[in-house]
């Protein structure tokens, strides 16, 4: 084993997923390229605290929706980690239980920049921001500067372990997608269609 060697590193993947689109794909494609990351791993997330009161598509749905949509990319993979914990699911969590299983990775946990917004709020953020490298997938329009300025305040040397990059293809949305199959409007080509197939079958988002 070559002791110089930088550590390799693992992407997370968190999201709701509901549904999952090409936005998605291309950030966390673009991720692993950018990043140097040996894989991607997308973790749906199962009881989230920040969305109580709210529709959520039930977790085996989201799984299997991601599961089809990633088949494709031999760097690509999807867990059930979070959807098997019983009670909400808290990303520390899920960033202790991965250190665990790939001790001798680093950690790129990707998601939407406009969750990264809440992130001080989030469940022991001292070790979340501690436990991993953060990669917010922005869209266009998103402005980092009061994220950013929160950060140096409050949180100065995690400001390395924070990178923000535009991803165009965010400007598809789930909000988005589920809206236009109530409305009975096409969602080909803004998601894979195994993915718009699924959708089809099971009757997801109609009413
Ligand atoms: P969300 O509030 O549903 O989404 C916020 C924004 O980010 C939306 O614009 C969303 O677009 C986008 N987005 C979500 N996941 C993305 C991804 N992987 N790549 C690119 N854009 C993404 O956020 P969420 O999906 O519930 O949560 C995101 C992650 O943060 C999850 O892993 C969740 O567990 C974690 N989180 C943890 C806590 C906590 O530990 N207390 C609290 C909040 C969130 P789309 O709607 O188009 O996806």
């Amino acid at each position: 084993m070559n002791i110089n060697a930088p550590p390799k590193r693992i992407g997370i993947m968190g999201g709701t997923f509901d549904p999952l689109h090409y936005g998605h794909l291309v950030a966390a494609e673009m991720a692993r390229h950018e990043f140097a990351l040996e894989k991607v791993i997308f973790i749906p997330t199962g009881n989230p605290p920040h969305k109580v009161g709210r529709r959520v598509t039930s977790p085996g749905d989201r799984y299997e929706m991601v599961k089809r949509a990633v088949q494709d990319n031999s760097f690509f993979e999807v867990s059930d980690l979070e959807i098997q914990r019983k009670g909400y699911s808290y990303t520390v969590d899920t960033l202790k239980e991965l250190h665990e299983l790939y001790p001798q990775h680093e950690l790129y946990f990707i998601t939407g920049a406009d969750a990264f917004r809440e992130i001080f709020t989030w469940r022991e953020v001292q070790s979340v921001l501690s436990l991993s490298h953060f990669i917010g997938a922005s869209r266009p329009g998103f402005d980092p500067h009061e994220f950013l300025e929160e950060l140096k305040r409050d949180y100065p040397e995690f400001l390395p372990h924070m990178h923000l990059f535009d991803v165009p293809a965010l400007a598809i949305s789930s909000t988005d997608i589920r809206s236009r199959v109530k409305e009975g409007k096409p969602i080909r080509y803004l998601l894979p269609e195994s993915v718009r197939l699924y959708i089809e079958e099971t009757g997801l988002y109609r009413i």
